[in-house]
């Protein structure tokens, strides 16, 4: 274990650029709950819990149409949650490592919770693939209109799961709006803002020479922030940093897995960087 964080400082001193590529694991040490499996999820929504809806029943177009108070319910008290939360210290040391860096840092989340730019990164330097909650699009969809949630201020009956007041609208045609995250089953997401994002990341990548992919809680459940870490190391010839608890292989001999929550091991990482 000693090794691969020694070697993990190395390749991020090393690196003219910094990839964050974090997956949910990500987001628990700032006391963000678990979906992963029934009896988190239900734990943290015990409402929906009594109703034997999993996340994916939940997380779904569906549920919108079916039960717009109770979806919303539940993304309502989700956008207040993540609003409240304070980024876990871990995101200044990624933020400290990139702006260390010949072409600074870049941002690949599975995570719609905005964490990343709470803690200060650079927004135009984020790319959110499957969706943000502070942003909302029209449910039909009647255009391809994506724009901020700030104006939405949730109130949710925990107990119920259900939204007291009025869901948001689509300011076009004033149909029921929802959040623009790509859901379970879902065919009407609006992939316009996270296809700019993803523009934008792969102009910034045509730049650097040698990136270091500091991966975080992504395992191999929702495999997208994988793919990416591993397209970095094939096609950009990048190297690869994994942090996670329960699944740390990697792919390469030249790669590192650290057998760690995503906190502990960036502050073990940068406690062997002053070492260096
Ligand atoms: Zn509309």
């Amino acid at each position: 274990m000693i090794n691969s964080i020694n070697s993990a400082a190395e390749l991020i001193a090393q690196a003219d650029a910094l990839i964050v590529a974090a997956g949910a694991g990500m987001g628990v040490d700032s006391g963000l709950p678990d979906f992963r499996g029934n009896e988190g999820f239900w734990k943290a929504y015990p409402a929906l819990g009594r109703a034997r809806l999993d996340f994916s029943s939940i997380a779904s177009p569906h549920a919108f149409r079916d039960d717009s108070a109770l979806a919303w319910g539940f993304y309502g008290h989700r956008l207040a949650l993540y609003r409240a939360t304070v980024p876990h210290p871990g995101f200044a040391l990624l933020r400290a490592w990139g702006e260390r860096t010949e072409h600074g840092a870049s941002v690949f989340t599975s995570n719609v919770d905005g964490q990343f730019q709470l803690a200060g990164f650079d927004p135009q330097r984020v790319l959110e693939c499957h969706g943000s909650i502070h942003h909302l699009q029209c449910m039909r969809p009647c255009g391809t209109d994506i724009w901020r949630a700030d104006g939405f201020v949730p109130d949710v009956d925990a107990d119920a799961c259900r939204l007291r007041n009025a869901p948001p609208a689509c300011p076009h045609c004033g149909g029921l709006a929802r959040p623009n995250i790509l859901m379970f089953g879902d065919g009407e997401w609006l992939e316009r803002r996270a296809a700019a994002q993803e523009a934008r990341m792969q102009a910034w990548l045509a730049r650097v020479r040698r990136p270091v992919v500091v991966e975080l809680g992504a395992g191999t459940a929702i495999p997208s922030v994988r793919h990416f870490s591993h397209s970095i190391v094939q096609r950009h010839g990048g190297r690869l940093v994994r942090i996670n608890p329960r699944e740390p292989q990697v792919p390469g001999a030249r790669d590192v897995g650290i057998a760690m929550g995503a906190l502990d091991g960036l502050q073990a990482i940068a406690a062997a960087m002053e070492q260096r």
